[in-house]
């Protein structure tokens, strides 16, 4: 089994609440696990790369439209005024598998925490709150029917 969390999750060795919602030949789009709110996904690639340098042609190619293509998934199904897009993918050993994180973010949301982009991310892994589990199956399930109908 792989050391490997990211690549666990994506060969099933690992629980992955929601399931995977849907994947490319070298991407795949997974709720996230971390503490980040129900609708926030990943997308990462198939492969183990521990930088966007590492991508290749094939794997660069596809990323922008799915970036784009995630993004709109999480706006319409979430109704969120923003979805933020980040890569940190960086352990106390250094790089790792590469994903990124879309994450809803409603101006309400904002307001309360009294500044935007990583400070809520910050206060969110510090408050570190289990997600609703079935909020996030039934999340998965709208997904999974999103990218269905815009394959
Ligand atoms: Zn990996």
């Amino acid at each position: 089994m792989s050391g490997c969390i990211t690549c666990r999750l994506t060969a099933g060795d690992e629980i992955l609440p929601g399931g995977r919602i849907s994947n490319t030949h070298h991407w795949v789009i997974e709720h996230c696990v971390g503490p980040l709110g129900v609708g926030t996904l990943t997308l990462k690639p198939m492969r183990r790369c521990t930088g966007l340098a590492d991508l290749d042609v094939d794997e660069a190619a596809e990323l922008g439209p799915l970036l784009n293509k995630v993004s709109s998934a999480v706006t319409e199904i979430t109704c969120a005024d923003q979805v933020y897009s980040c890569l940190w993918s960086h352990s106390e050993s250094g790089p790792r598998h590469i994903h990124f994180v879309l994450q809803p973010v409603r101006n309400d949301q904002r307001a309360s925490y009294g500044k935007g982009g990583p400070f809520i991310q910050t206060a969110m892994f510090e408050a570190n709150e289990d997600h609703d589990p079935i909020a996030v199956e039934e999340f998965c399930d709208r997904a999974r029917d999103w990218f269905a109908a815009h394959s």
